[in-house]
């Protein structure tokens, strides 16, 4: 078996859904478990949270069907609706709430011949520019789903925040201030805050949170990490060193021999490639811990495998530790270094990873 292993630790999961529960005590906060749970295994994640949160969250609604085959009960909102008119009554029979950000959307729902009705999360926006009715749509809107009999009361209006991993940008609070408005003018509870303003933008939490990466252990507002937010890196991606070889100087690694020896090197070899998720677009010097100390790799990335260079280590061999990122290399420090965000790295997980779970 090949020893490229993603270790899960659900403990850490659930510490830091206690701290989203920490910055954010008045609130109900929803464990956003979409896309795999950011690669960490939607079903065990929701397991080890179904106690302790008021819902989860997935983008669409094969991710919440998952859920339910799994056996997961609690109630499942689904970020972007439905696609089609027939998924309302799928909805209504999976228990999934439905966020709902355009009228055709609605339009199936009013029509639908259910026997309980939905419950309704409403999209609105504020400022993204990207989903969501326009704040005015809503005083035609917002009565016209109070008559409804396919709709609980209890609608809920939601916006998502473009930038509220910068503390510095007015944009966000022109975003608060819109949908406070809408809140106040319809009477309805809102949900607006992502594991960014969980953190850092209290005058965002509302009735309803949607933390998401945080979750996972990692830090939703860049480098360095802010110890007083205590997240847990859930993930340990892990490998070894396959290979090893003395090469001189002049002579390249890799295709495209894009790295080439100023000296004599000693290069080693591991088992990940971008064919498991690893970024391809990592360039030469992207930190990796070998036997725990940092080393830089050496050309491209290709599918199965990548080189890092050996030479500043003392004593190294065929098998030895590796770490891709984890508790000690924030993911967020490899998605800088490849000019990308973790969330894309733990996202693009390709599942040819075991995920490996550990209680501790
Ligand atoms: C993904 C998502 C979230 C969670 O965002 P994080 O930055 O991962 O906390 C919240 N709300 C919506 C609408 C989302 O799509």
């Amino acid at each position: 078996m090949r020893p490229t292993i993603a270790t899960v630790s659900l403990d850490a999961i659930a510490h830091n859904y206690r701290q989203a529960c920490r910055f954010a005590p008045a609130s109900r906060n929803i464990a956003v478990i979409k896309a795999n749970a950011y690669g960490h295994g939607a079903v065990k994640v929701a397991e080890q949270l179904q106690d302790k949160v008021p819902a989860f969250a997935v983008a669409f609604i094969e991710e919440a069907i998952q859920l339910r085959d799994a056996g997961i009960s609690k109630p499942i909102l689904v970020l972007q609706g439905v696609n089609h008119a027939a998924e309302i009554s799928e909805a209504a029979a999976g228990n999934f709430w439905l966020l709902m950000h355009r009228q055709q959307q609605l339009d199936w729902l009013l029509s639908a011949k259910l026997k309980d009705p939905v419950r309704i999360w409403l999209k609105v926006d504020t400022g993204m520019h990207r989903l969501g009715l326009a704040p005015d749509a809503l005083d035609l809107v917002c009565p016209t789903l109070d008559a409804s009999d396919n709709v609980q009361a209890d609608v809920v209006l939601c916006t998502h925040l473009a930038s509220a991993d910068d503390l510095s940008d007015p944009q966000t609070r022109e975003q608060l201030d819109i949908i406070r408005a809408c809140s106040k003018k319809h009477g309805l509870a809102v949900s607006i805050a992502n594991s960014a303003a969980v953190l850092q933008w209290p005058e965002a939490h509302a009735e309803w949170n949607r933390p998401g990466y945080m979750l996972y252990g990692n830090c939703p507002v860049g480098l360095p990490v802010d110890d007083s937010f205590d997240l847990h890196p859930a993930m340990s991606m892990c490998s070894e060193i396959v290979a090893i070889r003395n090469i001189g100087p002049g002579e390249g690694v890799g295709y495209g021999h894009d790295w080439v020896a100023s000296e004599r090197s000693k290069i080693g070899t591991i088992a990940i490639g971008y064919g498991d998720g690893y970024p391809r677009h990592a360039p030469n010097g992207t930190p990796v811990l070998v036997n725990g100390q940092r080393v830089p790799l050496t050309g491209r990335v290709s599918m199965d495998a990548i080189s890092v260079d050996l030479t500043g280590l003392e004593k190294v061999e065929i098998g030895d530790p590796v770490e891709l990122w984890g508790p000690n290399l924030p993911v967020n420090e490899l998605a800088a270094a490849a000019g990308t965000i973790g969330y894309e790295i733990l996202a693009g997980l390709t599942g040819r990873v075991p995920l490996v779970y550990r209680s501790c």
